[in-house]
Order: structure tokens, then sequence, then C-alpha cells
């Protein structure tokens, strides 16, 4: 009875209390973030906190989880004492490398990848995309010396491009290519990976709500705020010409990634090559102008945007379709549009 009573009263501080705090308590205002380099591109932030202090400790957390990311999941730098990806490309055709459990379970999910997708998102494309990268960079500096790789060169390298010869040891923690040629090229689907799982991290520290854009591979945590009320993402126009959005949708706790031939291309002969490779042309192929994702795995719609890319409409859309809380935006070469079936439910209504 005493006991009862002893609880009771304690639950009665402890409302008190809480509905003190709520009276005293500042309300949430909008704060916004950006920095530059992790992924090579901008980061952007946003969401509502009590004072800045608490929105600058969050962020900063934040940055320090996708700075980790970022340095293991790099294939063209290296960083004093860490065995990244680059490490990996270089010494994983002469036997198998020790590397961080990030590595490990990027790797998995990208083989989990390219089951989904057909190998339309294939990591072991390395070969090829470097050959393409090459080209590309140089073009970019000297345009009119700009180049197209020969295809005998591209189907040489795609000998070397077999998934299969990715060796991943869970147990021992290493990484080994069968093929010494192989190379790993995680472009597709490593910064929507480093995205959810930071965004994860951040979840589980507590925090519910929270806009993130990794150069436009956004996840939001949660709604805007505890009423609810959506986040609007906007999903650029290839044409920059234009200003207004392709789209605007509404999410919570979802992701939305784009990709475009707008984000890196080159020009020769007056012909814009893109940088994703269909891996039965080992061309970059002009079915869209851009593909844009919205499901609630950022890795998934880093994936699934890439892959899109490599697959006939109707292929993708079969593929989406199998997909829970997965829709598709398609920007066709004319600048028209296809949704996938429940694309519309997302859409913010502009007029
Ligand atoms: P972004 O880097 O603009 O977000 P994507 O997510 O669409 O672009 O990924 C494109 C990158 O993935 C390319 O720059 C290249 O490194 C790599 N890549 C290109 N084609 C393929 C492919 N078929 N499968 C896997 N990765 C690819
Ligand atoms: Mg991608």
């Amino acid at each position: 009875m005493k006991a009862k009573k002893l609880l009771l009263s304690l639950l009665l501080i402890i409302l008190v209390m809480g509905s003190a705090c709520k009276i005293k308590g500042k309300e949430p205002q909008k704060f916004e973030a950006e920095f530059i380099g992790l992924f090579d591109t901008l980061t952007q932030v946003m969401g509502y906190a009590e004072t800045q202090e608490d929105f600058t400790a969050t962020v900063q957390a934040l940055k320090d989880d996708l700075e980790v990311y970022h340095q293991l999941y790099d294939i063209y730098a290296g960083y004093p004492g860490l065995t990244n990806l680059k490490t990996v490309n270089e010494e994983a055709g002469q036997g198998p490398v020790k590397v961080d459990q990030k590595i490990i379970d990027l790797l998995l999910y990208s083989r989990e990848s390219y089951q989904l997708t057909g190998g339309r998102a294939n990591v072991a494309l390395g070969p090829v995309t470097q050959i393409w990268h090459r080209y590309r960079s140089q073009g970019m500096d000297d345009p009119a010396e700009a180049r197209l790789p020969k295809k005998e060169r591209l189907e040489e390298a795609a000998l070397h491009t077999s998934i299969d010869d990715l060796i991943i040891n869970e147990e021992e923690g290493t990484v080994e290519f069968k093929d010494p040629l192989m190379r790993l090229d995680v472009g597709a689907v490593a910064k929507g990976y480093a995205v959810e799982q930071a965004a994860r991290a951040a979840e589980e520290r507590g925090v519910d709500h929270l806009l993130i854009s990794v150069g436009g591979n956004v996840r939001a945590i949660g709604a805007r705020n505890d009423q609810g009320d959506l986040w609007r993402v906007g999903i650029e126009n290839p044409d920059y010409s234009v200003t207004d959005y392709l789209a605007v949708v509404k999410i919570q706790g979802m992701s939305v990634v784009t990709s475009g031939v707008y984000e890196r291309f080159y020009v020769v002969d007056g012909k814009a090559y893109h940088h994703i490779i269909d891996p039965d042309t080992l061309f970059p192929e002009d079915r869209y102008l851009s593909v844009s994702i919205v499901t609630p795995d950022s890795g998934l719609a880093d994936v699934l945007s890439t892959a899109l890319f490599n697959l006939d409409l109707e292929a993708g859309k079969n593929l989406i379709a199998s997909l829970d809380q997965t829709e598709a935006l398609w920007c066709m070469p004319d600048g028209s549009l296809v949704e996938s079936d429940g694309f519309a439910d997302l859409l913010v209504d502009l007029n």
C-alpha cells in the first residue's frame, strides 16, 4: 500500500516536472547546416531543435559518422594508417585483405543489390568504369581533345567484372579478388549506403526529426516535427535552364535519390556521355535524363537510381512494382515524365 502511494506520488512529480518543462521549454526553431567535402559533394542538414547547441551537436555526430564511411569507401584517395577500398583495389588481387566491418557490410549489401537488380548495378564493374573515368576526366580537362574509349578495350576490361570473383570472408573479415584484374567501383551505392547507416545511428541517438542531403542523396529522419508535418523534397530538373523542380514529394522517414545524366558527363563530337555504364553495351545509354527513387532505405534508393538507368522502362517498372514502399520517377529524353504506380500519392500539389 505504502509502496503504491510512493509510486503514485513519484509518478505525479514526474508528470508535473514534465509539463513544467514543456511550459518553460523553448519552441523548437529551424536550423540548417552545410559542409563540403564528404563524398566529394555538398552536405546539407535541416532540422528543428530547441537550441543552436543541440542542433550543432546532432550535426557534428552525423558528420563524424559520414566522415568515417567516406574515408573507408574512397576508391580514389588513401588515408594514413587506414585500409580503405583504394587499398582493397590495390591489394585484394594478391590475397585476402583485412578490412573494417563497415567495408564487409557495404560489399555484402552490394552483392545483394547485384542480385536484386539482375546485375544492372555491379560494383565489380571497376575495370570498365575506370576507363570511362579516365577518358571523362581528360575530356573535361581538354574538351577539344575529348575521345571515346575503344570498344575492344572496354570488352577486354569487361572480362574482369564478375561479382563472383569478389570473395568476402565474414569470419575472417577479409576481402579478396579471385580475378587479380577485378576492381571495385562503389560509386553507385556507397553514398546512399553510408547516409542510411549514419541516419540510423542518429535515430539510435534519439534524433527524431532531421533531413539529410548528401549531394542530393536525401534521407529524412521522421517527419518535420512532432505534429507529423511532412518534409518536402524537390527533385532537380535535368534541364538547368529551368529553375523549377521536376516534382516535389512529401515524405517522412524516407529517402529520395536521383541519378541524372547532367551530374557527370563529357562531350565528344557534340554528344554528351554520362557516368552510368550499361553492363551489356559497356557505354552510357540515352534511355533517360534522370531517374529518381523514393524508398525508406537510402542505400536501396542509390542502387535503384543507378540500376534503373540500365533497364528499359518496362523492366524498371516491374522491378519497382515488386518492391514495397518504393516509387520511381523517370525523366525521358524529351523531358516528359513517367511515374511508377504509386508515385502520385507522394506528390505535393504545386498549384
Ligand atoms: P552519383 O555518384 O551521381 O550519385 P550514381 O549513384 O548514379 O551517381 O552512380 C554512378 C556511379 O556508379 C558512376 O560514377 C560509377 O562510378 C558507378 N557506376 C557506373 N555504372 C555502374 C554500373 N552499371 N554498376 C555499378 N556502378 C556503376
Ligand atoms: Mg546510385
